[in-house]
């Protein structure tokens, strides 16, 4: 039996993102905003953020109030949220499939990695402005 009733039918997304020489797994939490969001206002210590907001990251009161809220018990429990076994199962393939390193653009001297088929952005913008082989006079 699963816990269907108090967990969310839908939730986080997994995606490869590819920059460049670089690609990360971007996890997409919308899925779940709504209860997360409504389990984050029932804490006490939300008045931290608007703080946060107006803080220099890494100064003595931006770190004092980020302390705060994630000593926060109730802030604590908004930040694990339950999700369905089906869900979780596509959270896990998606997880996956984009944790892999992506393939090299086959463009000669390119070093990025390839986002269209077997070409970076670039190489493939570059290829499309390119007149067709063969047809030119
Ligand atoms: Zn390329």
């Amino acid at each position: 039996m699963t816990a269907g009733g108090m967990s969310n039918s839908v939730g986080p997304r997994a995606t490869r993102i590819v920059d460049g020489t670089t690609y990360a797994v971007e996890l997409d939490l919308n899925p779940i905003a709504a209860s997360l969001l409504t389990d984050l206002a029932r804490s006490t210590q939300t008045w931290r953020l608007e703080h946060l907001k107006h803080r220099q990251p890494g100064s003595a009161e931006f770190t004092r109030h980020l302390a705060a809220l994630t000593a926060d018990p109730t802030m604590q429990a908004a930040l694990t949220q339950l999700i369905h076994p089906d869900a979780a199962e596509q959270l896990s393939s998606e997880l996956w499939e984009s944790k892999d390193e992506p393939g090299y653009c086959t463009s000669w001297d390119c070093a990025n990695y390839a986002t269209v088929l077997d070409l970076c952005g670039d190489c493939q913008q570059e290829a499309e402005a390119k007149p067709p082989a063969g047809r030119v006079r």
